[in-house]
């Protein structure tokens, strides 16, 4: 038998607008679609594939499940939310791969990008991400506490913008608060974070807090959290939209902020 093909696919926060063309193109002609439910069930595109819902804490399971119907001739999506690169399921799938190089051998692996929960915020509130950022998971379920709290550590010491992804769970309730605690031995508390819940979904809300007030802010697992720099600013007077930004320059004082001109591009 020849066998099929498995996409990996992000189907971004949760706006099908906010879904690349290419990921709904893929969803449409696809013979299964395998994936968290939650993720199955936001699906809007209309396809006749079957679909093949899991819980979320069987990746790899899922995974080895979608290589074997793509090598029994399926054209197979796997399904994540946000970018399928970004703490999803791109990686559980070329894990296995790694794992077994034989058993899948003959399998055509793509892997298509989606906007991933750090961008769609951002661009809620303007362009925190506008200068060096990093993404970090809070999750210890995959990699041991004293790592994440040591990239924080260098993280914030480092002065990045950085996204917190999986901040905190009913299993895992004090994570965020011991990350508050390790940012702010590096940052103000008045650093400006912005908190992004269901962002992109019909009860979406994102709020503009400081560190200080981080901690009890009431972030959950479907909340993505951007902690500024240095540098961070949030415009004071302005209600109409976008008013936080980092900026593009880096110096010790706004003096060295460089001074635009008519005839420069600054793309
Ligand atoms: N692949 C996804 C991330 C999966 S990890 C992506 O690229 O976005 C799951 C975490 O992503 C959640 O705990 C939350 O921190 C974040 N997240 C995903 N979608 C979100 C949304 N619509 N609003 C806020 N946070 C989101």
């Amino acid at each position: 038998m020849t066998a099929g093909s498995l996409t990996v696919v992000g189907i971004g926060p949760g706006r099908l607008d906010w879904c690349l063309p290419d990921v709904a193109a893929r969803i449409a002609s696809a013979s299964d679609l395998v994936g968290y439910h939650t993720y199955l069930d936001l699906v809007a595109v209309e396809t006749d594939a079957r679909r093949h819902p899991s819980d979320n804490r069987v990746e790899a399971d899922r995974a080895v499940f979608a290589l074997d119907l793509a090598a029994g001739g399926g054209d197979v999506v796997v399904v994540s939310s946000g970018d399928p690169g970004v703490f999803a399921m791109a990686s559980a799938v070329i894990e296995q791969l790694d794992r077994w190089p034989e058993r899948w051998h003959d399998v055509r692996l793509e892997v298509v990008p989606g906007v991933t929960a750090a961008q769609a915020v951002a661009s809620r509130v303007g362009a925190p991400l506008g200068h060096d950022f990093c993404v970090v998971s809070l999750s210890d379920v995959l990699k041991p506490w004293e790592v994440i709290e040591r990239r924080l550590d260098a993280a914030a010491g480092a002065d990045f913008v950085i996204a917190l992804y999986n901040p905190t769970s009913r299993h895992r309730p004090w994570q965020l608060e011991r990350a508050v605690a390790v940012l702010s031995t590096h940052r103000s508390p008045d650093t400006p974070v912005v908190v992004g819940r269901d962002v992109g979904r019909p009860d979406e809300d994102v709020r503009v807090i400081t560190l200080g007030a981080l901690a009890g802010a009431g972030a959950d697992m479907r909340t993505v959290i951007v902690v500024g720099s240095s540098t961070t600013r949030v415009l004071p007077d302005r209600a109409l939209g976008a008013s936080v930004y980092t900026p593009r320059w880096y110096g010790e004082s706004a003096d060295q902020r460089p001074v635009a001109s008519p005839n420069q591009s600054t793309a």
